[in-house]
């Protein structure tokens, strides 16, 4: 019998799936030290991002047949070197799209209408300086018929490009590797397809009045000092990609010089212990990498997960 070690978690459905497909699961989450010995007697390992798995793992592990990522980014796996073995990696890559979408909305639609602030300051002093925090939240601005950029339109960034659309927001991208997509925007069940020909980067930069960033993270940031330079005065900016792919430290730098009005990160540079400096700007919406945490793309990564696995396998 095949047995598949969900060490950092599967759904319901997933375990329920691959169990009536006859295999056998473990949801035990067995700590990184032990994970080289107790891997041995599994032939599937099914990760989130908690577990590593490194050569060591891999050579200690003979009968590994597959390694399963449960989600997009596979950092925590090394993959190349798990090919060269023969194991097959799969991974998960559109099933949190229109989840990460939808949070670069609540970024949006917060910073637009200071709720980041808003809901620091009310707790404190909505009681006693309730018409101050009126008016020093009065001067907030409508989404419908601003200019979104969208720097990566892959996956991602057609979920947010979606959203927009049906927002009423225009709709501009750059991609170096893609001249022009289609958005299926879906509107009480009719479908409304949008094309979209992607511009030069700079231009993009220049035209927004909000920008978010949707590449793969890479060795150095997109966005810098050059790049908010060339940005509109009063920019709202979101990063739900990689922390690092833009540069915090000149992002704060933009927000103090009023270059960028407001900013929404879900990643950090230096995650888990975000930089003290990024957490406490009160024109930063932050949340804690939880861009591809809901309970959808939950259901959706275990059921895509539990189908590469059956049709691997043949069951
Ligand atoms: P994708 O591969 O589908 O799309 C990325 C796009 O970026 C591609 O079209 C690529 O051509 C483009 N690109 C690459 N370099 C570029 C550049 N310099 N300028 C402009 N475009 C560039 O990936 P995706 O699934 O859309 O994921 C996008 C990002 O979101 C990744 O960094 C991923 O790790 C991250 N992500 C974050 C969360 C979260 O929890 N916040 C969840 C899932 C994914």
């Amino acid at each position: 019998m095949t047995r598949i070690l969900a060490n950092d978690g599967i759904t319901v459905g997933c375990k329920e799936a691959l169990e009536n497909a006859g295999f056998e699961v473990s949801l035990d989450n067995v700590p990184q030290k032990k994970l080289n010995e107790e891997l041995k007697n599994f032939d599937v390992l099914l990760v989130r991002s908690a577990t590593k798995v490194r050569k060591e793992t891999i050579d200690a592990c003979p009968n590994l047949k597959m390694i399963g990522r449960g989600g997009v980014g596979m950092d925590n796996i090394d993959v190349e070197y798990a090919q060269e073995k023969g194991i097959e990696v799969i991974n998960t890559p559109a099933a949190s799209s229109a989840s990460v979408g939808e949070l670069v909305f609540a970024h949006l639609f917060g910073m637009a209408r200071f709720l980041p602030d808003s809901n620091r300051n009310m707790p404190l002093e909505g009681d006693t300086q309730f018409k101050e925090l009126k008016k020093k939240f009065a001067k907030g601005v409508e989404l419908r018929g601003k200019t979104l950029g969208i720097i990566g339109i892959g996956r991602i960034g057609q979920a947010t490009a979606n959203i927009a659309l049906g927002v009423g927001m225009k709709v501009i991208a750059t991609d170096p590797y893609i001249d022009d997509v289609t958005i299926d925007v879906d509107i009480n069940g009719q479908n409304i397809p949008v094309d979209i020909k992607t511009i030069k980067f700079n231009k993009l930069l220049k035209q927004s009045d909000y920008i978010t960033i949707h590449v793969p993270g890479g060795d150095k940031p997109v966005i810098g000092k050059k790049q908010f330079d060339m940005m509109k005065d009063g920019v709202g900016v979101v990063n739900c990609a990689r922390g690092g792919v833009i540069n915090e430290v000149d992002l704060v730098k933009a927000i103090e010089a009023g270059k960028v009005a407001y900013a929404g990160l879900d990643v950090f540079e230096n995650e888990p212990k975000p930089a003290m400096q990024i957490l406490m700007n009160d024109k930063i919406s932050l949340t804690p990498h939880i861009g591809a945490a809901t309970l959808e793309a939950q259901d959706r990564i275990g059921m895509e997960l539990a189908d590469k696995i059956i049709a691997f396998f043949g069951n």
